[in-house]
């Protein structure tokens, strides 16, 4: 038995240090409370009718406040803060009455500073879902406690906040890459076992180490989740989730992009027809998988796709394949014809990454995709001045001439926002609406009322 104890110790354990490194990769630590987060305190305090909101993150022994409103507090001892509670039921946690609740015993710290009688938390997860923080309401008189749909949108909020976070993960090791490559002067992912090498990823393969992460694409108006694009991550066993930017390149050399492909494709049929299972409104939902050159060299790849429909029950309209237009130019004559009895099925054709390639009018021409979605290089630079705003409505105008939809990639801002749909575009993604999330996290998501997302604007206006 002793043994048992053992191991299960150390499991916890090094849950705790991998939770701990995916804090410290964002930095938040760092820094001092944060105005950027101030919008969603206050909206939560807002929306809620609370009395006070706070926002923190864990480290092992205290929850560090990056803002608050109604209630100014710094840090908690962690044992003391709702923290231990969300991350012990991985999920949020509702306390309707304190005082009529058992763990009452150890009564919150921040309870000295106010009355508080109902508590609402819900996680703030990095992006290999653990538990960084919370966000967490408090008010001085009880509650009956909170309807679905209330709870939904406090971990909605939590979710923005968890957008936030990554784009500053990002920074971070944007930096560190770039650090680490001038100190060594070879490629950074020259590093030895394990790291992206063709066997590896053949292993990784048959022991079912790749997962599909989700982004949900939004009518801009609305902004009703309209879509969701999957995205392949590799769930390393010693180094947490890598990148497609990591590995692709290297499946793509090597050929295994095909087997990768195949399982990326039935992966996300599969979920397809979960989400359905559990909703069937959201039959009106596309998924869309991105594609490689190789995957189009094949001339069997419609038959293939035919198979998977049938073979999940699905309709040819909940699937979109993506690919850029420097995949197809290889090969175009095949290409075309593949192309051609896609379309034929019924699946939606996406042109990726529209303006960083040959963007030839041509070929827009000449290939029968539905969709055109904006490289988000261009969407990043569009609150820089006039000819990067210009280059965005000239590709909306393309695309509303040839009769295709526009998907803008990578919204980041309010300001880029507003201006999308002064333009007339019509759908987007970024992580101002919502990031790449685990399946598990999306159904969360899709469950809010209408599948629509809290309004990012809304946020904005508050701060003033
Ligand atoms: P993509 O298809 O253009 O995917 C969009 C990328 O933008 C994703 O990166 C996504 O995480 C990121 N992104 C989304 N919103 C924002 C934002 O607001 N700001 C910023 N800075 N980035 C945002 P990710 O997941 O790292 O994927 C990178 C590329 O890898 C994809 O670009 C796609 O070309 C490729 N890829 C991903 N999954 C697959 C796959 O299953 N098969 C193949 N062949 N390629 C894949
Ligand atoms: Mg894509
Ligand atoms: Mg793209």
């Amino acid at each position: 038995m002793p043994d048992v104890e053992v191991e299960v110790d150390n499991t916890e354990l090094e849950q705790e240090a991998a939770r701990l490194a995916a804090l410290l990769s964002t930095g938040i630590l760092d820094t001092e409370p944060e105005a950027s987060y101030d919008a969603i305190t206050r909206l939560s305090v807002e929306y809620f009718q609370a009395d006070a909101a706070l926002l923190g993150f864990a480290d092992q022994s205290r929850v560090w406040i990056k803002s608050h409103s109604g209630h100014p507090v710094r840090e908690l001892p962690r044992e003391n803060s709702l923290f231990n509670m969300v991350l012990a039921q991985d999920g949020p946690v509702v306390i309707p009455d304190l005082a009529k609740h058992p763990q009452h015993t150890r009564p919150f710290l921040i309870v000295k500073g106010m009355d508080l009688a109902f508590v609402a938390s819900a996680p703030v997860r990095s992006h290999e879902n653990r538990i960084l923080g919370v966000l967490t309401i408090f008010g001085r008189n009880p509650r009956v406690g909170m309807d679905p749909n209330e709870l939904r949108t406090l971990e909605s909020l939590a979710d923005m906040v968890a957008g936030q976070l990554e784009l500053r993960r990002l920074r971070n090791a944007f930096t560190v890459h770039s650090a680490r490559r001038l100190r060594t002067s070879s490629p950074a992912l020259a590093t030895p076992s394990g790291w992206p090498q063709p066997q590896n990823l053949r292993r990784a393969l048959d022991q079912r180490q790749f997962v599909l992460y989700y982004q949900p694409e939004v009518e801009l108006t609305t902004r009703k989740i309209v879509g969701l694009e999957a995205l392949i991550r590799w769930a390393h066993p010693e180094r947490g989730l890598i990148l497609p930017m990591d590995f692709i390149p290297l499946a793509e050399e090597s050929e295994l992009i095909v087997p990768i492909g195949d399982w990326g494709l039935s992966e996300a049929c599969g979920q397809i027809q979960k989400w359905c299972r559990e909703d069937p409104h959201h039959k009106s939902l596309r998924v869309c998988v991105n594609l490689s050159a190789r995957q189009f060299s094949r001339p069997g790849l419609a038959d293939h796709v035919e198979a998977l429909l049938l073979q999940y029950g699905i309709s040819s309209r909940q699937l979109g394949l993506e690919m850029t237009e420097s995949s197809l130019i290889p090969n175009m004559r095949i290409a075309l014809e593949v192309l051609g009895s896609l379309r034929r099925l019924g699946v939606s054709l996406l042109m990726d990454d529209f303006g960083t390639g040959y963007s030839s009018l041509n070929h827009l021409h000449s290939f029968p995709f539905d969709v055109l979605k904006i490289d988000r290089s261009f969407v990043g630079r569009m609150t820089d001045g006039d000819q990067p705003l210009q280059i965005v409505r000239t590709i909306i105008e393309l695309a509303r001439v040839l009769g295709m939809d526009v998907v803008a990639e990578g919204i980041e801002t309010c300001d880029q926002y507003r201006l999308l749909r002064q333009l007339g575009c019509r759908f987007g993604q970024g992580y101002l609406f919502a990031r790449p999330m685990s399946a598990e996290a999306v159904t969360r998501l899709l469950r809010l009322p209408g599948r629509v997302l809290p309004d990012p604007e809304l946020l904005e206006s508050i701060v003033g």
